[in-house]
């Protein structure tokens, strides 16, 4: 990694400074209750660092989407307490973000303190990234670190302006560990290196597909994108969700792919969703017209797992059907389960795509996958080759 990371800064460049650190803590609330903390805990490292390194610690963070104004729903308030749990410690809370009041309490901590800030995104500045709001941040720290991935595609005055005004900025410990295993998979993959691809719409993973082709061994394509190319082969896809405009972008794909392209060779279809007892496997060319694909079939759940255990380097993004309703959910249980094999047995595996993660988490599979990606687009868009704005704005490593 070409980028400078906590670690890299000296003790003098810690000790007794503000760190202003970004962080994704866009956690899913329930009122003001957290009902998954997994952001929360996915910075903790770099927090304990550079609690343990003496710097004196200001956190900014968005929270939903608030329209550019404060809004009580999107308040940081209920993540400072459970921070405060996580962390064993105190930490402050100021409901400003940039204002006078925020300031003088970055500059009133101590060494090791921690202070949350209000949601970035209640200020108009924030996504437009303003360079007025981008250097008042800058005044927020003595340094600058970036450990959210999950936001790094955005070039927002908090994730990417903020640093043209204030060095060093560098990466934190989670941003590196994800920029290290997607960019070690990209870069230098041990072989057969294959991809699967899943999820709702082929309209949001093209770009992925057409990335990764030219790199990967195969790819495999299950969820409700198989069912647009199965519309391109001529199939009858029934009442599946097929994207009608994405049609003939799939047939050229399929072309151009060749062999490397493997679609699912059966299908479980049902009437809808909620008719889970009618659910019945059949072979591709056999979708009835008044049902819809809802997940891999078991011939190809099969032969994906088979896929996988004979691979070293497997990225995964998209789970194979509607995993939230059983018993939708084998083929993306097969696929998890296989990835978990894998990884025992020696090759790299990494899921990225929020459903994704989720279903992995759902399963107790997570710590079994070499890296499980916090960030769903920024994962996304890293595959597709693109620089994200998060990370671009980051200070180079020079020397060696
Ligand atoms: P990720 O967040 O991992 O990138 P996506 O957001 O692209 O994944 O897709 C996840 C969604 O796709 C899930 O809600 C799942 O129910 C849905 N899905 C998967 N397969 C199908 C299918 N065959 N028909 C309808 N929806 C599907
Ligand atoms: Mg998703």
């Amino acid at each position: 990694m070409n980028k400078r990371t906590i670690r890299d800064l000296a003790p003098a460049e810690v000790r007794g400074k503000r760190a202003l650190v970004r962080v994704d803590f866009n956690v899913p609330l329930d009122g003001a209750r957290i009902t998954d903390d997994t952001r929360i805990r996915a910075v903790l490292p770099t927090l304990r660092a550079l609690i343990k390194d003496g710097a004196r610690i200001v956190l900014l963070s968005h929270l939903g989407r608030p329209k550019a104004k404060p809004d009580a729903k999107y308040s940081l308030a209920p993540v400072a307490a459970r921070l405060a749990e996580l962390l064993g410690k105190p930490v402050a809370f100021c409901a400003g973000t940039d204002t006078d009041a925020a300031l003088a309490a970055t500059k009133a901590l101590a060494d090791g303190d921690v202070l949350l800030l209000e949601n970035t995104r209640f200020l108009p500045g924030e996504e437009k990234n303003d360079p007025a709001l981008s250097k008042s941040f800058a005044r927020l720290g003595d340094f600058y670190v970036n450990d959210a991935f999950g936001t790094a595609h955005r070039a927002h005055a908090s994730t990417a302006g903020v640093a043209a005004f204030l060095h060093p900025a560098v990466a934190g410990l989670l941003m590196e560990a994800e920029l290290k295993w997607l960019g070690a998979a990209l870069e230098k993959p041990a072989r057969p290196f294959i991809a699967i691809l899943g999820g709702s719409k082929i309209s949001g993973k093209i770009d992925v597909i057409e990335a990764m082709l030219p790199k990967v061994d195969g790819i495999l394509v299950g969820g409700a994108m198989a069912c647009t190319f199965f519309k391109a082969m001529g199939l009858e896809t029934g009442t599946s969700l097929v994207e009608p405009d994405r049609v003939d972008m799939a047939k050229s794909l399929i072309e151009r792919a060749a062999f490397r392209l493997t679609l699912p060779h059966d299908a479980i279809v049902a009437p809808s969703i909620g008719d889970p007892a009618r659910a019945h496997a059949v072979k591709r060319d056999a979708i009835p017209a008044t049902e819809a694909m809802l997940d891999i079939g078991p011939d190809t759940a099969q032969s994906y797992r088979r896929a996988i255990l004979s691979a070293k380097t497997i990225v995964w993004n998209g789970p194979m059907g509607v995993f939230e309703t059983p018993p939708f959910d084998m083929g993306t249980n097969a696929v998890a389960s296989a990835m978990a094999e894998a990884t025992a047995a020696g090759a790299t595996t990494i899921v990225g795509g929020g459903d994704s993660a989720a279903a992995v988490e759902q399963m107790g599979l997570a710590a079994k996958m070499s890296h499980v990606s916090t960030g769903g687009g920024a994962s996304l868009e890293f595959l597709e080759g693109k620089e994200l704005p998060g990370v671009a704005a980051l200070d180079e490593r020079t020397g060696t």
